[in-house]
């Protein structure tokens, strides 16, 4: 019998709490609990095993050295399962997705990431659906045996979405995440349809190469009309620091303040990496449109394409991480590694 198997990876997060009938308090359950509140993964004909974070931590608490756990584990696995499914707070999920993308080199098994809103135990939780839908995704084949989905990704609200596309963008509804700058890769409805020419494909000559060093040395500075110079140049004056988000208007645009333009030149000439992504969540950045982004680009400022926040500072990170002098990490931000920029090449 085909039977395909998937290990769940539970960090933690609102999806893995119950309320305890006697406190009334959310509290993290044990998987063992899982069955219990989840009898319709009896009905998976999948062979489902775990593996439990302890303890398992709120997602605002994730950092690089949890995702090179969690890649350790899918390394450690990954020969043993045909796909992950990780449990995760919504908070951060988009950062670990993101991070995740670029540590699972030439991945081909699916690993899709997913919470909830409301807690599993709750009545009108919406975690068993997204659960019991990342299992199925995780486990989905191709006639040929070969992986439908072999990409990071969060699955949410009838969503599949590339991970590293990916944003939070409400603290409320059920839909929490979007991917405004690239379409989904499957929606959930009656059936699951899959959207094949979105999802990457795999050079199954390659194994899997996991990575698992990140330099933080990164910083997120956010343009504003009337930002002071004294603030920019004490966060470009912070020591060690290697790489800069710039978070600009529009198609990349800044303030046209001599200062600005001679700090900026100034730290690319000491080797900080800037790269520019726009405030605005849709669409991408293009520094020749405007004179107020070519200056940007004179300044020795890269693009950061149509990356999220999420997906530009974890790449930096990885980058940054491999020991690479300033100009690789600039050719290799202006590179597609995973699906994670919109960029003919
Ligand atoms: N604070 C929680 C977390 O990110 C929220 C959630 O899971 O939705 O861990």
């Amino acid at each position: 019998m085909d039977c395909p198997s998937v290990l769940l990876i539970y960090t933690g997060g609102t999806i893995g709490m119950i309320e305890n009938p006697e406190t009334g308090a959310l509290e993290s359950f044990n998987f063992d609990e899982l069955l219990k509140n989840v009898p319709e993964l009896r009905r998976f004909n999948c062979r489902i095993s775990s593996y439990q974070f302890d303890p398992p931590i709120d997602s605002s608490d994730m950092e690089p050295a949890l995702w090179a756990k969690i890649v350790k584990i899918i390394n450690y696995n990954y020969d043993y399962f045909d796909g992950f499914v990780i449990l995760h707070g919504t908070d951060t999920m988009a950062y670990t997705a993101s991070a995740l993308s670029f540590m699972l080199e030439n991945l081909a098994k699916p690993v899709i990431l997913t919470g909830s809103q409301l807690p599993i135990g709750t009545l009108r939780t919406d975690g068993k659906e997204n659960l019991i839908t990342a299992i199925e995704i995780a486990a989905a084949k191709h006639p040929d045996g070969t992986p439908i989905v072999p990409e990071v990704c969060i699955f949410f609200e009838n969503e599949l979405m590339r991970g590293n596309r990916t944003t939070k963008i409400n603290a409320e509804n059920f839909n929490a995440f979007r991917s405004f700058n690239y379409p989904a890769l499957a929606k959930a409805g009656i059936h699951i349809r899959y959207d094949a020419h979105l999802i990457r494909r795999p050079d199954p000559s390659r194994p899997l190469k996991p990575h698992y060093l990140f330099d933080t040395n990164v910083v997120v500075l956010t343009l504003f009309p009337g930002i002071r110079e004294s603030i920019v140049n004490s966060v470009l004056h912070v020591s060690g620091l290697k790489a800069v988000v710039l978070k600009t208007f529009g198609s990349g645009n800044a303030p046209q303040k001599e200062w600005l333009i001679r700090q900026l030149t100034e730290a690319t000439e000491r080797g900080i990496v800037i790269v520019n992504i726009t405030q605005c969540q849709r669409g991408i950045v293009e520094m020749q449109r405007y004179g107020t982004g070519l200056q940007l680009l004179q300044a020795g400022v890269i693009s950061g394409y149509d990356s999220t926040p999420e997906c530009a500072v974890t790449k930096l990170m990885f980058l940054l991480g491999h020991e690479l002098p300033p100009a690789e990490v600039r050719r290799l931000m202006n590179s597609n590694l995973a699906g994670e920029i919109t960029k003919d090449e």
